[in-house]
């Protein structure tokens, strides 16, 4: 029988479990098991339920546009748990000039595309709203070399545009420096579109007006009807985030999943892999699925192939922290008429964005209750996630209270800190990952996968899990059909 081991429970090393679950169930003939550091399960997903409140350490939610985390979630008999947005009012706020101002309705990432809205807003100075409109007519970039993110923004839309839109929401997502993160790794979606369109405006019109005419043929032509299910842009589960991990568990019964089981070394074999644990007992693989961060993924296979851990070191990772508050409703100082707001550096506060959980999405905080999420750090204040937690819960307290006036005191307060946790994609990140995945070559039967290659988000790090899998699958001769 062939054995296969999975070093790191995280999302990706669990997908990539449940995928060989799968095959095992269809009468594979194979052993696999999961490697876990730590005490539990998840990695970066930690949901916590505390007096009926839903805390996410970590992520908070996934976007549905990416499909493997909704396919995953119905291969689990999940799909009546998942949960999108409250459909009420979806106003995202920008706080600047010491205040919150609402973003344009027809904002498509941060791409105006309806007129109205967009020449009516105060959120930009005329002479800002004429240089975003500039894009209808500027010429496309000569050359496909990658750029960063500000230099694309600039280039376009402008330096207000960068300002209040790209770097606090499009590099906020990433926890990253607009001037150092890689437009071709992080949306190369604004890519294809100036390649193909020239201009965002034009090229995300296009898009918009495509996927109308293919949702109604779609309908036309399958049922005559209106789907029944839609997904919202952010999506999640009835319990929170850690309802996939455990699902996965319980419905992964030939998979043995190993907790407080560290990977400390890892070895050829003439025939496989030799792998030793922390805790010093040992095992043998026939292929080995490395699904850990690629700091630690580095210091692993640095024995091994010191060449390929060389390239790691070109890949760095940022400190964040979240803090998550819950209020009693009654008396509360302020609506919560929206899903949150961001921070633009230039505004010098110490949180990057707040999110106004019980109003975006249900279930998050019992009757009576209200809940927000406030992220800190990143490339830009990693100073602030660095901070004792006291200190940190004192900063994002005075910071509510000047930009949302809230001066009650939170039934609770938590701080997650999650130290170089969040992955930075630079300007040519994906010529370091080639790289990588020409050199892993020299080592068949070793594969990698997570959030420091080809995507960061719940939906590319499953989707690198399955693929994993199934490279592992026709490596054995098991590929699934
Ligand atoms: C604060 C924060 C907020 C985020 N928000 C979102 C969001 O809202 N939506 C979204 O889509 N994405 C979000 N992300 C990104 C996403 O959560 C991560 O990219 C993803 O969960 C990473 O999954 P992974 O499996 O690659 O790695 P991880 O989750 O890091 O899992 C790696 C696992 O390997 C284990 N491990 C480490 N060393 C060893 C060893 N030596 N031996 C064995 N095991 C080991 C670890 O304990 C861990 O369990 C967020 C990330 C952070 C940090």
């Amino acid at each position: 029988m062939k054995k296969i081991i999975i070093i790191g429970g995280g999302i990706a090393g669990l997908a990539a479990a449940y995928r060989i679950q799968r095959k095992i169930s269809e009468g594979a003939d194979l052993e696999c098991i999961l490697l876990e550091g730590s005490g539990r399960f998840g990695g970066k997903i930690f949901t916590e339920k505390s007096d009926g409140f839903i805390i996410e350490r970590g992520p908070d939610s996934f976007i549905s546009q990416k499909p493997a985390t909704i396919q995953l979630c119905k291969q689990l008999g999940l799909e009546d748990r998942l949960i999108g947005t409250n459909p009420g009012t979806p106003n995202t706020f920008v706080y600047t000039d010491g205040k919150l101002m609402t973003m344009p309705d027809g904002l498509s990432l941060m791409i105006p595309t309806k007129f109205l809205p967009f020449a009516m807003t105060s959120l930009f100075s005329l002479s800002g709203k004429i240089r975003m409109a500039l894009d209808l007519f500027i010429p496309r970039k000569v050359g496909n070399s990658d750029e960063s993110l500000a230099s694309f923004v600039r280039r376009r839309m402008g330096e207000e545009a960068l300002n209040k839109m790209a770097e606090p929401m499009l590099a906020g997502i990433y926890a990253s420096d607009p001037e150092k993160m890689s437009i071709g790794s992080t949306f190369p979606m604004f890519v294809e579109i100036e390649l193909k369109y020239r201009s965002l405006i034009i090229g995300m019109l296009a898009r918009k007006k495509a996927l109308l005419v293919s949702a109604d043929t779609d309908v036309t032509m399958n049922t005559g009807k209106r789907p029944t299910t839609s997904y919202s842009l952010f999506m999640t589960l009835k319990e929170g985030l850690g309802e996939i991990v455990d699902a996965i568990i319980k419905k992964s019964p030939d998979v043995q999943f190993k907790s407080e089981a560290k990977v400390a070394a890892l070895e050829k074999q003439n025939h496989g892999w030799h792998i030793s644990l922390a805790n010093g007992s040992e095992c043998h693989a026939d292929a080995v699925i490395i699904a850990t961060p690629g700091s630690i993924t580095k210091k692993i296979i640095k024995p091994i192939a010191p060449e390929l851990a060389e390239l790691f070191e070109r890949i760095h990772y940022v400190s964040t922290a979240t803090v998550t508050l819950g209020y009693k409703k009654e008396g509360f100082s302020h609506p919560l008429d929206g899903f949150g707001f961001v921070v633009p550096k230039a505004e010098g506060k110490s949180i990057l964005a707040c999110t106004w959980t019980s109003s975006k999405y249900p279930h998050r905080a019992p009757d009576g209750y209200v809940m927000l999420r406030c992220y800190l750090g990143g490339a830009l204040h990693e100073e602030i996630a660095e901070k004792d937690a006291e200190t940190i819960q004192t900063l994002v307290r005075n910071d509510l209270k000047e930009i949302m006036g809230i001066k009650e005191t939170p039934v609770f307060c938590r701080v997650f800190k999650n130290h170089k946790a969040n992955v930075q994609y630079h300007v040519n990140h994906s010529e370091i990952i080639d790289s990588i995945m020409e050199n892993l070559k020299k080592f068949p039967g070793l594969f990698l996968v997570g959030s420091s290659y080809r995507g960061i988000g719940i939906p590319d790090c499953i989707h690198s899990g399955n693929q994993a899998a199934e490279a592992t699958l026709e490596f054995l001769g098991a590929k699934s059909e």
